[in-house]
């Protein structure tokens, strides 16, 4: 495939030596859907976000990867020191992060990593109306894709639950939908303002983040009420955004998501990094301070963090010496067997490893019971079962 280094250049301007190394260790990957090939930033490079996707088209299209959100390990003093006069508390949605844009008139839906990804593209042209991005082309839409019944991070949404096929003796739900927290421009990365974003996306009737409250930054027991209530809730947590959008979003998690991530890491114990554990415990520690927990509290979370470390992992163990693999299951819904193949290719594509374990048509919905592999949990405990010293 022909790739002109020096309009790449010229259009991001970076420089094209930058460009050709960033090629050759394979920061800059060059793909293809249907018949778009564009370019993905797997890595942060110069002024160019991870995730940025450069369209080899006539336009040389752009879409700028989504800013990384950094986080408050406490929210007082950080709020009062880091906003400028109120805050915006929206909900932190637990899915995972989707830019959709219209390309030459076709509506597509890029991964935090730069890529199309087919599944969500089509789930996106079911779910929502894009007439908004047929009016504003030069506008992406940010937002989570939750639920279930997805391949990257299912988590049930009570909200999303929806009937695809029903007669009177089956009744099938898919668990998907789709919430927008961002609109920006999608080569200069400039978001709308909140107000004027949640205006848009409900004159086009949008799903989107509703925001759970106004505050003057000062206000912090209103939001630590909002953090408690989202808690109970077994929900995410919160992100922070400026109403003018004039300070970068910051983001702050619930008990109930340290606990929740801390059960993943040490069920794929060796594959989860070290990092991702270090830093769900640590936040543990400044939330138990900030929320001024007496005793018992402090005893609960302590029993919780255990549990989230001790269960999963034994558990694990437990498996892999009944000779069983351990993999994250989930199961997927397609609207017809092509469309189930383009996305395993896709998966293999990305170098994800997974096993298949059902497939079937229902009313004609085409099912997939998958399993993510964790290879070096799988091989590691294998082989410390067998005597291998550490
Ligand atoms: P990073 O910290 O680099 O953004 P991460 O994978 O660690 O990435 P998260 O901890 O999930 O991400 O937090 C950031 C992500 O939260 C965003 O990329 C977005 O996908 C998601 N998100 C959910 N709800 C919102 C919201 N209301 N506003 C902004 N982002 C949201
Ligand atoms: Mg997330």
């Amino acid at each position: 495939m022909h790739i002109n280094i020096s309009e790449i250049s010229k259009k991001l301007n970076l420089e094209e030596n930058i460009i050709k190394n960033a090629f050759e260790k394979r920061i800059i990957s060059l793909n293809k859907y249907k018949n778009k090939k564009y370019i993905a930033f797997k890595k942060k490079l110069r002024h160019i976000e991870r995730g940025t996707t450069l369209f080899l088209n006539d336009g040389m299209d752009v879409v700028m990867g989504y800013p990384k959100i950094r986080r408050a390990l406490l929210l007082d003093p950080t709020l009062k020191k880091y906003f400028i006069d109120k805050v915006v508390v929206e909900e932190k949605l637990n899915g995972y992060n989707i830019r959709i844009v219209n390309i030459d008139n076709d509506i597509l839906a890029i991964t935090r990593g730069g890529r199309i990804c087919p599944f969500t593209t089509k789930k996106v042209l079911k779910l929502l109306n894009m007439d908004i991005l047929r009016d504003y082309p030069d506008l992406m839409l940010c937002g989570e894709m939750v639920g279930l019944n997805n391949p990257y991070v299912p988590n049930y949404y009570q909200e999303v639950d929806n009937i695809i096929y029903i007669d009177k003796n089956t009744t099938i739900t898919e668990n998907l939908g789709f919430y927008i927290f961002d609109m920006r421009n999608r080569e200069t990365n400039i978001p709308l303002l909140i107000e004027e974003k949640n205006r848009l996306l409900e004159k086009y009737n949008i799903p989107h983040v509703k925001p759970l409250g106004i505050f003057k930054k000062e206000n912090i027991e209103e939001i630590k009420n909002i953090v408690m209530k989202l808690n109970n809730e077994k929900r995410e947590g919160i992100v922070l955004k400026d109403p003018n959008m004039l300070v970068d979003p910051i983001k702050y998690t619930t008990h109930y998501t340290q606990y929740n991530d801390l059960s993943v890491a040490f069920k794929y114990l060796f594959d989860l990094g070290i990092d991702f554990m270090f830093s769900r415990l640590i936040r543990e520690g400044y939330q138990s301070f900030e929320f001024n927990e007496g005793e018992k509290e402090l005893e609960k979370r302590a029993i919780s963090i255990g549990k989230a470390i001790v269960y999963p992992m034994v558990e694990s163990i437990k498996m892999v010496s009944k000779g069983e693999l351990i993999t994250e299951d989930f199961e997927l819904y397609f609207d017809s067997e092509g469309d189930m193949d383009e996305f395993l290719r896709y998966l293999k594509e990305l170098h994800i490893s997974y096993v298949v374990k059902k497939r079937e048509v229902l009313n004609g919905k085409y099912r997939i019971k998958m399993g993510r592999v964790y290879p070096s949990t799988n091989d590691k405990i294998k082989s410390h079962l067998k005597g291998s010293l550490w």
